[in-house]
């Protein structure tokens, strides 16, 4: 199976490994989906985030043909450092395969994990380990998470493994392949087995204000006690379902989840402050909603949103840093520059 994913590697066209010289052993890239400024300011007025005093850089999130791009393409920038088209997964524009991080910290020995609210194979997850034209081939997206080689994944989407079209029951295949397969999300942390497959929703997880619960940081506490070892590891949360409160017009929703994504913040930037050697970057892979803030309250910390589109918009978002490396985080640049800065960051 290890052979099969580096056979697969090689038909991607994998930069030449450049030597650089790392300043950090780990990196935690955090990516709350739809999460512009005005998100992360509602949430500062509805609960102190930790984003507390980091360097901050401005990411733009145009995609190779489009002003406003969509999840797929905005996540092949951040994951694999190129433009693409919207709809496409780990693909350039041409259609043709290229490396992300996550294959690019393998090669180097790293180990690395995804830990998401939606489907696992969902557009932003998918861009990190698999190739696609297009983001709806969810069971091809699945079937590239089996040859992954991913140390940890942890997300919805079982229905993409366990009921599929073709019939072929990936659950066993990901058994096959190494994996402890854990579908029920209280069952994450006492996880044994050295390669570790969450798949505990059917598609994806519930919202954070219909139940959800502490899965969010526990899951991300689970992957930091997994994937430190000594060559360092490479790590991506994503708070999927900001993006889902902000489409569906729920000001409070969108909000909460903002603040449940910080409570996973905080374990990273916990364990980042502890280690000494680990970058975080916090980011979004676009603004939705057009959120403007109109009104509030500081005494009551309320804050009142007012949407501009049901779509997602072409404004710039935050780049949050912390740790080895951060400074190079601070300017405006594309967002193809956040895969740039963490790969150098890691000497990748
Ligand atoms: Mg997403
Ligand atoms: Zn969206």
């Amino acid at each position: 199976m290890r052979r099969l994913a580096l056979v697969l590697l090689a038909t991607c066209a994998v930069p030449a490994l450049a030597g650089r010289k790392p300043v950090a052993r780990n990196a935690i890239l955090v990516i709350g989906d739809g999460m512009g400024l005005a998100q992360v300011t509602a949430g500062l007025v509805r609960g102190q985030l930790r984003l507390e005093s980091p360097v901050v850089g401005l990411s733009k999130t145009f995609s190779s043909r489009q002003l406003v791009t969509d999840s797929a393409a905005a996540a092949t920038a951040l994951a694999c450092g190129v433009k693409t088209k919207n709809g496409a997964i780990g693909v350039d524009a041409a259609g043709r395969r290229v490396p992300a991080l996550v294959e690019l910290a393998r090669l180097k020995g790293m180990r690395t994990g995804l830990v998401v609210t939606s489907s696992i194979t969902h557009a932003t997850p998918a861009a990190f380990y698999a190739h696609q034209i297009s983001r709806k081939n969810d069971e091809a997206i699945a079937r590239d998470l089996v040859t992954s080689g991913l140390d940890l994944f942890i997300g919805g989407g079982r229905r993409f493994f366990d009921r599929r079209s073709d019939g072929c029951d990936l659950m066993a295949e990901l058994e096959a392949a190494g994996y402890e397969l854990v579908t029920d999300p209280r069952g994450l942390a006492a996880a044994k087995e050295p390669r570790l497959a969450g798949l505990v929703a059917e598609e994806d997880l519930p919202t954070i204000t219909s139940g959800r619960g502490p899965y969010l940081p526990d899951a991300v506490g689970t992957s930091l006690s997994r994937l430190p070892g000594p060559k360092g590891f490479f790590l991506m949360v994503e708070g999927s379902q900001v993006d889902f409160g902000a489409h569906d017009h729920d000001a409070s929703r969108t909000i909460a989840e903002i603040l449940d994504l910080d409570l996973a913040i905080a374990r990273a930037l916990d364990f980042a402050r502890r280690d000494g050697e680990t970058l975080v970057v916090v980011t979004a892979d676009h603004e939705t909603g057009g959120i403007a803030l109109t009104s509030g309250s500081l005494e009551k910390s309320t804050v009142e949103a007012r949407f501009g589109t049901k779509e997602h918009t072409a404004t710039m978002v935050p780049v949050f840093a912390f740790g080895p490396g951060a400074e190079s985080f601070a300017g405006i640049y594309e967002n193809t520059g956040v895969f740039d800065r963490i790969r150098s960051a890691l000497g990748l």
